[in-house]
């Protein structure tokens, strides 16, 4: 029996379990996919929000703020990529000028510190390459970007090593509510528990509804991107938006976290979860990047990609215990900035809701730490030596794009939360990330994995499911 069982391996979910594995409970995850990070927080922008977008007083402007805060430090306890670049909302006409003093207004209501409109020739030495068009830009110092996915499997993976169990390839398909919360996979396996959260993102409402919950509903509205070369990595310092209008916030240009350049998202409505791209998304997202910097490189796009949001008909976020359900609470429609507040919404479900359900006594020995030498690509020449001199592996480039070692793909596959195909193996070390998406190196990787795995080439899969990558033998 668990004490708690969070559904859904993102962010959220992610994070919720980090901060309950610091106490003595006996927590789990719960998770569809054959791995986590898998939903949202796989595809998004990356943007760690200032918080000057949501409505004062809405759950979303309070954990922005508060998310905003806490990003530096959690991201350094668990060795992930995040810089704090600021960001701007660039104005292209007087009318638009207006909407930046609201949007300064709004966010001084809501405690974001440090923001200030810029004209002129002050916008341009800030970002050199904004079109010349622009007149003004809301700054705000605050903003910051972080990989997602990263945070998500660092988050999970520290948890697991202070206890926490992940179940993957277990969807939730059915729940009985007795003494407990007993929760059915769709293999027919079983787990029960005396709490649960309900972090499933996309599938937030379904969850509810098998406990008899229908107080909320979720849309989904899909963003596509295009993802630039590292070589235009610092063609922007911050990130770009446009002054949001009523069709909404429009597209970015970012810096990522990891050193490309980001075009995106698009913003359509969908019937279902799926993550595909569209020649009109695409060109969209051209347009409107050309709109905001006229010399942008769009000859580096290396990928595209797309993420559906989750958005509740609360317009805001669901934090709250169930009405009909105790022990039963609903982390539901956590939409932008979801990522931002993910940090403060995980410590808010432990402290004012689970702490109203159990007993918590704080685990003396917590590790907070990750690893802070997670990239091997980041360290120094001297720190590189030693690690190889200790593990010849750290000494052999697989990936020759992002300079990812066989080390780091061993580590990938046998450390929590393990990988087990490919894309696991790429969003934990980046091989296959580069320039050429994998064309030299996938077939090396594919290697390593069955090697460590101990199966046979043939059962490597790139993403779980029917994607196997061999479907036969020509000698
Ligand atoms: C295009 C886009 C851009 C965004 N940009 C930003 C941004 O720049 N900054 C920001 O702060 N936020 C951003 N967001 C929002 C942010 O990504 C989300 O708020 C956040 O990722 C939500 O995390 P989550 O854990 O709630 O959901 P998810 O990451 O979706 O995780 C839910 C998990 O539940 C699993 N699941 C579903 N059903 C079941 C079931 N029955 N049983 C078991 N598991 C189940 C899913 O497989 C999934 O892994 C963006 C979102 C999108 C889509």
């Amino acid at each position: 029996m668990f004490d708690v069982a969070v559904i859904g391996g993102g962010v959220v979910g992610g994070l919720l379990l980090r901060k309950l594995s610091s106490y003595n409970l006996k927590v789990c995850l719960l998770e569809k996919e054959n791995d986590v990070a898998m939903g949202q927080s796989k595809a998004n922008s990356g943007i760690v929000h200032a918080g000057f977008d949501a409505k004062p007083n809405s759950l979303k402007a309070k954990f922005n703020v508060l998310g905003n805060k806490m990003m530096k430090g959690v991201a350094e306890e668990l060795g992930v990529k995040y810089s704090n670049n600021g960001s701007l909302v660039v104005a292209f006409s007087e009318e638009e000028i207006e909407t930046l003093k609201d949007l300064k207004q709004r966010g001084e209501q809501n405690g974001v510190d440090g923001l200030e409109i810029v004209y002129g020739d002050d916008l341009f030495a800030l970002e050199p390459n904004l079109s010349k068009t622009a007149v003004a830009g809301l700054l705000a110092r605050t903003g910051g970007i972080i990989c997602p996915y990263e945070l998500t499997i660092s988050a999970i993976g520290n948890a697991m090593d202070n206890g926490a169990e992940l179940f993957t390839n277990f969807e939730v398909v059915k729940i009985e509510k007795g003494d407990c919360y007993t929760l059915y996979s769709s293999n027919g396996e079983q787990i029960s528990a005396k709490v649960v959260v309900n972090c499933a993102g996309a599938g937030s409402q379904k969850i509810a509804n098998l406990v008899g919950d229908y107080s909320f509903e979720i849309g989904l509205r899909r963003g596509e991107y295009i993802l630039l070369d590292k070589e235009s990595g610092n063609f922007v310092s911050r990130t770009l938006f446009f002054t949001p209008t009523k069709k909404g916030k429009g597209i970015l240009v970012s810096p990522t976290a990891d050193g490309n350049l980001l075009l995106g998202p698009t913003a359509d409505e969908v019937l279902e979860n799926v993550t595909d791209t569209t020649k009109d998304g695409l060109e969209s997202v051209m347009v409107k990047a050309k709109q905001m910097c006229d010399k942008v490189p769009l000859y580096n796009a290396i990928t595209s990609f797309s993420g559906v949001r989750a958005y509740s008909d609360k317009h805001d976020f669901i934090i709250e215990e169930s009405k009909q359900n105790k022990g039963f609470i609903l982390v539901a429609g956590i939409e932008s900035p979801g990522l931002t507040s993910a940090p403060a919404i995980a410590e808010y479900v432990v402290d004012e809701l689970i702490s109203k359900l159990l007993r918590l006594n704080k685990k003396e020995d917590f590790n907070p730490i990750r690893k802070p030498d997670y990239f091997f690509s980041r360290l120094s020449i001297e720190e590189k030596n030693e690690i190889i001199k200790a593990n010849p592996s750290y000494g052999r480039i697989i990936c020759r794009c992002e300079q990812i070692t066989e080390g780091e793909i061993i580590r990938a596959l046998t450390e929590n939360p393990k990988a087990s195909d490919l894309d696991g193996v790429k969003r934990r070390t980046r091989a296959g990330m580069g320039r050429c998406q994998g064309g030299f190196c996938q077939p090396y990787v594919a290697e390593i994995i069955a090697k460590v795995k101990g199966v046979s080439l043939g059962e490597i899969t790139k993403k779980g499911k029917n994607s196997t990558l061999l479907v036969g033998k020509t000698k």
